[in-house]
């Protein structure tokens, strides 16, 4: 290291550069939890840009059917499909084109790559609502809503501990790719909509679009880890909320998810409505999926609580353990 320190500053006396260059090489690690300027920047503009949708001259019918479309498929097959019951959790395997092709789609969201984004998704549930969550909701409901991404957090995961929580992604080369691609993708599915529907495709169908998936990927750690009520005893504060169920194509009976993380299937109820099971159904009926894993009555008794309740009365796990 000091080495390539000599290389940098050649043995003359160091420069304003390299001593960022030496100060940046010795808190790499640390780097990794300061306050992310860029992502909050980032969304910030995403968030204003989304703003233009209340000028009627860029509103058009198909605009708003461009970015229906484009949410259905980043959103319900990358996000709440691919990147999490696919990849986080293998709840099923998928043929490998298409989860290479969902993958692309989830990446699209803008939510990061698929590495960076299931790394950070394990830790939350190896720490759920404790010290080392990313998104925990002790810290109240903005931080574990969006707070976390761009504010200092000391529980995010480092370059390292990505790397730990994600191996099998990290051993996969087309994900190693990905890591350089969510940029280029949005740029490139930005050119395309300008090409074919001009501003209003790309108002609508990037800036609403990633505005909106965000948000409702954002209610499933907030609202889903503070209202609702409760099916399993699970030792975090995780909830069942309907209308979370419906924003997230499912991804709100996450009570029910933190109890059985591997299963495919988040609505166990009859009247959970849980979109992304129904993909999966099809998907196995038509053997571009398998290995679909559910949990068994018994697992389920064994976990139920004596009868469902509201958040507010339950102390397991919240206090100290189930
Ligand atoms: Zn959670
Ligand atoms: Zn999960």
């Amino acid at each position: 290291m000091a080495g390539l320190q000599r290389l940098i500053s050649g043995g003359r006396p160091a420069t304003p550069f390299c001593r960022l260059f030496r100060f940046a090489v010795q808190n790499a690690a640390a780097m990794d939890r300061w306050p992310r300027y860029g992502t909050g920047i980032g969304l910030g503009v995403i968030h204003v840009g989304a703003l233009a949708a209340l000028i009627p001259a860029f509103f058009h019918p198909s605009a708003l059917i461009a970015a229906a479309i484009a949410s259905y498929c980043t959103g319900a097959l990358g996000v709440t499909l691919c990147y999490h019951r696919v990849l986080t959790h293998r709840s099923l395997r998928l043929r490998k084109p298409l989860e290479y092709l969902f993958a692309i789609f989830g990446t699209l969201a803008l939510q990061g790559d698929p590495i960076r984004w299931v790394a950070i998704h394990r830790k939350h549930h190896a720490h759920a609502d404790d010290e080392g969550d990313p998104h925990s909701i002790r810290r109240g409901f903005k931080w574990a809503h969006m707070d976390w991404l761009y504010r200092n957090n000391i529980a995010m995961p480092t370059q390292a501990e990505i790397l730990r929580y994600a191996p099998d992604l990290y051993a996969d080369r087309f994900y190693r790719a990905l890591q350089y691609l969510s940029v280029p993708l949005q740029l490139s599915l930005a050119v395309a909509f300008f090409s074919i529907g001009g501003w209003s495709w790309v108002i609508w169908g990037i800036f609403v679009r990633l505005v909106a998936s965000y948000h409702s990927t954002w209610l499933v750690n907030s609202a889903s880890h503070m209202l609702g009520y409760r099916t399993y005893r699970t030792g975090d504060r995780s909830t069942n909320c309907w209308w979370v169920a419906m924003v997230s194509f499912g991804e709100g009976w996450h009570n029910n998810h933190h109890a059985f993380p591997f299963s495919a299937r988040h609505g166990l109820r009859w009247f959970e409505i849980d979109m992304t099971w129904w993909h999966v159904k099809v998907l196995a009926f038509l053997r571009l999926a398998d290995r679909i894993r559910i949990p068994s009555e018994a697992m389920r008794r064994r976990l139920a609580h004596p009868a469902v309740r509201p958040l507010a009365s339950v102390s397991d796990g919240w206090a100290g353990g189930p």
